[in-house]
């Protein structure tokens, strides 16, 4: 995959407020916040999409995915918050390169703001798709 800006703020090359890093993962400050407190979760490998993620490095995000977001809630002091994770263009992903945003919901007006527009679900299709992912998942 090509060069991110993400990689670069993993070589160090440009700066970033780091809030946690180990051999797999790095953690860092939003530049555009939602809110207070925004994180931004990475993995080192440069994989531009979840899909496309190693084993070890999702497992590594995992590890630590919990542990972040119990540090920016009291850092911050917000009891809720969203976990964000963007993939493609179509789906609102900017940067290439794999990453979680932590996002503080202090209040109604600062964080994500969610649509959610829900349908009833077809069982028939629903049957038919859940096979085909069981399929696809091998
Ligand atoms: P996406 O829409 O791809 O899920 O989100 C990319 C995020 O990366 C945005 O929230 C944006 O503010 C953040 N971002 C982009 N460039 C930089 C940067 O150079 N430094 C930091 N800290 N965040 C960045």
């Amino acid at each position: 995959m090509s060069e991110t800006i993400f990689s670069k703020i993993i070589r160090g090359e440009i700066p970033c407020h780091k809030v946690y890093e180990d051999d797999h993962v790095l953690a860092f400050l939003d530049i555009g916040p939602l809110s207070r407190g925004h994180t931004l979760v990475i993995p080192k490998e440069p994989a531009a999409t979840l899909d496309a993620l190693s084993d070890e490095s999702a497992a590594a995000l995992g590890r630590v995915l919990p542990r972040l977001c119990r540090a920016v809630m009291k850092a911050t002091g917000a009891s809720a918050y969203n976990v964000l994770q963007n993939n493609g263009a179509l789906a609102h992903q900017a940067v290439f390169h794999v990453h979680f945003h932590i996002i503080p919901k202090p209040d109604e007006r600062q964080g994500l703001g969610v649509g959610w527009p829900t349908r009833p679900i077809d069982h028939g299709d629903a049957a038919a798709l859940a096979a085909q992912l069981r399929d696809a998942l091998g």
